[in-house]
């Protein structure tokens, strides 16, 4: 019996040689019909033997493309036709941004295989691609997604290119960024004013210089590297030194999985998340007397590792031999990285030797991805190139809306459906080129996922610079979101789920409703409303921002709340290594109110820890001390743990941390070691959070939780709390595919605005889903 089926098939499924496969699926069937490309994804006609259409049917999903990302299929009967072949139709209504688009990809086995072949036409060519591989989203100008509307508009295909674009059996068939050596674009070899160098091959020029241990500024898919050979120290230091980076770790891009076991410890997760076509930078445990230099990452115990993700990177480990390259992004300390040429030598050319560029135009800047795995999940901390446009799926239909992250790792979010879109990590919003950077991407996202929000929300805070850009938009309505609600949002979000759940968020900054800096927070929150249940007691933040660079001063700032002035008479090293002069001016600031705002910040409790015990007193880059604190506790295996007490006071619940820098200065004084003291110190607040979590239950009977907020990047202080918490049978939530950290801010933002907006969101339709 003959039978034709209609499928609609949405997702990821235009650009990524979706048609090719369908057709062959179709054709080695016998099968009839064809497919096309609609707004929303794909429309397949298929007419056969009943038998042959539903074998079809169910290999379908299971076989499709790499890159391909179905997320529906709908199915309906139709009425057989006379065609008598299967074919790939020409899209009326082009490729359209209801589809959705693939991040850029790794370059694939394949195209590796042909890039070190000598007898293929494309061998050594360092910008070979295919459907299943290459840039996608860093050289859109707009959407369909089309080789006119990229950054390869530039260069015309040759005959051969343009047949294999063309033919619906090639893996190469409407690959947008097709090229080869006759007819794409070729590497440049520049010096460090940007004149070109013509030597015969740039690859082997640069390579050269990389032994030598020069600086080289490399192009690579989303902005700019700088490339050093990661074992010559000389090297790694001049770096440092010309980028003003201090101590602030550098990924290494290794060779292959078996030098990044010679560095790190891998296991399966690790591998699989390093060699996936995202190809992130993973955080992963430094081995024991591991061959990076220190300087790559002093005072870490953690080593960022990623694997070569453009054909250029695997040409430059194949001609140099070399094990590992310091790749770290092309920019000046905190500024967006380099994305265009010109750009690239006035602003980096005071810090490369030379440039490794070419002539296909990067068109949005997207930085690495930076991932931890944590009990074989990952988690991301920088969501970023590889991950990027794809959306975040949630359970319920929200408006379009824009939300526009906070200050600190920002992000935007735009929501379409139940699609949720986070942008690439914009950065640290505290100079005008990362607000360009900001207007950017807003601009382009919204043109090219189409999305017209009819909401703004913001972060409460009337500093931040993305609040400032959305109180200037006029048409739209404008919901200011809470910093902490945000991140709860971001979490039950990502989990899909509904109700009201005790949110633990944790973190160094966020506006609070009362204008006071909270950090330490306990909320019973849904996503249209919250209520503040506890929070860490408020301490003087004496100096504001200055007391974050140098933790030192909340250490002082934490012993005055515990012991009062009389601490400067304790016999233990802090206060004796302590300038008096600037202690008691510390100690006037917080008196007398003057630039000390209060805090509740989880993070400056880690910091004050860290400083008073001697791990550090200044920062030079964000959550350093905690980071330290944390290394410093992964090497002792203490149980015991310090006290911290919970008060019940106005309403709510409050956690006091003086019974702690007592028992600290208790130990300090009897000489127990760091590593026990800062153990001691985890310990004691996990077990804190968890007593505050069953009083929480209890007067709420919730019993799901949701932990969010920058200190669960801390792996310590995460795991050993999921685990109690688990253990007292709570229901807990915590993030994997967006960051813990602001950089989630933007999706819990969305969420809330999308709550309080009069158009209630709906639970989306039961449609099949195959995701
Ligand atoms: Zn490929
Ligand atoms: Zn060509
Ligand atoms: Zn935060």
């Amino acid at each position: 019996m003959q039978v034709r089926k209609e499928i609609q098939i949405s997702g990821v499924v235009q650009g990524v040689g979706f048609r090719p496969y369908v057709y062959r699926l179709a054709t080695d069937r016998h099968l009839h019909g064809n497919i096309s490309n609609t707004p929303a994804g794909v429309t397949i006609e298929i007419q056969g033997p009943l038998d042959l259409v539903e074998d079809f049917l169910l290999h379908l999903p299971g076989e499709a493309p790499a890159l391909a990302h179905i997320t529906d299929v709908l199915v309906r009967e139709m009425p057989c036709k006379l065609d008598r072949c299967f074919e790939i139709l020409p899209s009326h209504t082009g490729e359209h941004a209801s589809a959705l688009i693939s991040p850029d990809v790794a370059v694939c086995e394949d195209c590796l295989r042909e890039l070190f072949d000598p007898r293929d036409r494309r061998h050594l060519y360092p910008f070979i691609n295919c459907t299943n591989c290459g840039p996608r989203f860093t050289i859109m100008r707009d959407v369909p997604y089309d080789r006119p509307r990229t950054s390869m508009s530039a260069f015309s295909m040759c005959h051969n290119c343009q047949t294999e674009y063309e033919d619906p059996l090639n893996r190469r068939f409407h690959a947008q960024p097709n090229a080869c050596w006759e007819c794409g674009p070729e590497l440049e070899f520049w010096n460090s004013q940007g004149c070109p160098i013509k030597p015969l091959d740039p690859i082997e020029a640069a390579v050269e210089r990389l032994r030598l241990g020069e600086i080289l500024a490399v192009k690579g898919l989303g902005g700019f590297h700088f490339a050093v050979d990661a074992r010559n120290s000389a090297a790694v230091e001049r770096l440092r030194q010309r980028k003003g980076r201090v101590e602030k770790p550098f990924a290494v891009m290794v060779r292959d999985l078996e030098a990044a076991g010679r560095f790190c410890e891998i296991d399966a997760e690790a591998s699989r998340l390093l060699s996936g076509r995202q190809r992130p930078i993973v955080l992963l445990p430094k081995t024991k007397g591991t061959a990076i230099v220190e300087t790559v990452a002093p005072s870490q115990g953690d080593l960022g590792l990623f694997l070569p993700y453009t054909p250029l990177h695997h040409l430059l480990f194949a001609a140099g031999k070399f094990t590992a390259l310091v790749m770290t992004s092309g920019n000046l300390s905190e500024e967006p990285i380099a994305i265009d040429n010109r750009e690239a030598v006035e602003r980096l050319g005071s810090i490369a030797d030379f440039f490794l560029v070419h002539a296909r135009e990067i068109l949005l800047r997207c930085d690495d991805s930076v991932i931890r795995p944590s009990a074989g999940r990952p988690r991301q901390i920088r969501r970023s190139r590889g991950y990027v446009p794809a959306p975040v799926r949630l359970h319920k239909e929200l408006p379009q809306i824009l939300a526009v992250g906070g200050e600190l790792k920002n992000t935007v979010c735009l929501t379409r459906r139940n699609l949720a879109f986070l942008s690439q990590h914009i950065g640290d919003l505290e100079n005008i080129e990362s607000f360009d950077f900001l207007r950017d991407a807003i601009r382009y996202l919204s043109r090219i996922l189409e999305i017209e929000p009819e909401v703004i929300a913001h972060d409460l805070h009337p500093d931040y610079l993305s609040t400032k850009w959305a109180l200037a938009q006029k048409a739209v309505r404008l919901v200011g979101v809470q910093h902490h609600h945000a991140h709860i949002a971001a979490c039950m979000a990502e989990n899909r789920i509904d109700g009201r759940v005790i949110g633990l968020a944790l973190d160094g900054t966020g506006y609070g409703t009362d204008g006071q800096i909270w950090g330490g927070e306990a909320l019973l929150a849904g996503y249209a409303s919250f209520e503040r249940a506890a929070h860490f007691v408020y301490t003087a933040l004496p100096g504001g921002a200055a007391a974050i660079r140098e933790p030192w001063r909340m250490a002082v700032s934490h012993l005055a709340q515990t012991f009062g002035e009389d601490f400067l008479g304790l016999d233990i090293p802090f206060v004796r290594e302590l300038e008096r002069g600037k202690a008691e001016l510390i100690l006037r600031m917080i008196a007398q109110r003057v630039n000390s705002p209060l805090t509740s910040s989880c993070g400056r409790l880690f910091d004050a820890v860290a400083a008073l015990i001697g791990i550090r007193q200044t920062v030079s880059y964000e959550a350093q001390a905690a980071i330290e604190l944390e290394m410093s506790a992964r090497s002792s295996t203490e149980k015991g743990s310090y006290p911290l007490a919970i008060h019940r006071q106005d309403e709510h619940w409050q956690i006091d941390s003086s019974p702690l820098f007592g028992a600290i200065v208790e130990d300090l004084c009897r000489k127990v070691c760091t590593e026990t003291i800062s153990r001691r110190f985890h310990n004691g607040l996990v077990e804190t959070l968890v007593r505050l979590a069953c009083l929480l239950r209890q007067g709420s009977s919730i019993n799901q939780i949701c932990l969010s907020g920058g200190t669960f990047n801390n792996l310590l202080v995460f795991e050993h709390l999921v685990h109690k918490l688990e253990h007292h049978n709570f229901n807990v939530f915590t993030h994997s595919e967006v960051p813990a950290g602001d950089g989630g801010l933007s999706l819990g933002q969305a969420l809330v605005a999308a709550h309080s907006a009069s158009a209630e969101p709906h639970i989306s339709d039961g449609r099949i889903s195959c995701s």
